[in-house]
């Protein structure tokens, strides 16, 4: 089989074989064994850093909101032991 394969990752790809499959690595994707370097397009993932909030609380205390791109973390005692509260709505 011929044809492009697509690699989606924030590293560029490498192939590695593993008990006669060959896997495009980083993710492991199982691939021809036929396939080459050159047979792989890479989609270069962005890298996309946390942005950090400061929030100040009801009792003048400080608090950081971190946010991701799937998720947000609040250093809070509620924020850690929840994993929501207040702040995260604030930012
Ligand atoms: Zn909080």
């Amino acid at each position: 089989m011929n044809g492009k394969w697509e690699h989606t990752h924030t590293l560029p790809p490498g192939l590695t074989r593993l008990n006669g499959q060959t896997y495009i690595v980083p993710g492991w994707t199982p691939v021809p064994s036929n396939i080459k370097l050159s047979d792989i397009v890479h989609i270069k993932e962005k890298v996309v850093e946390p942005t950090t909030h400061e929030v100040i609380g009801s009792k003048g205390d400080k608090y950081t909101v971190t946010v991701y791109p799937t998720r947000i973390t609040c250093n809070c005692p509620a924020g850690k032991f929840r994993g929501k509260c207040r702040h995260m709505k604030e930012v």
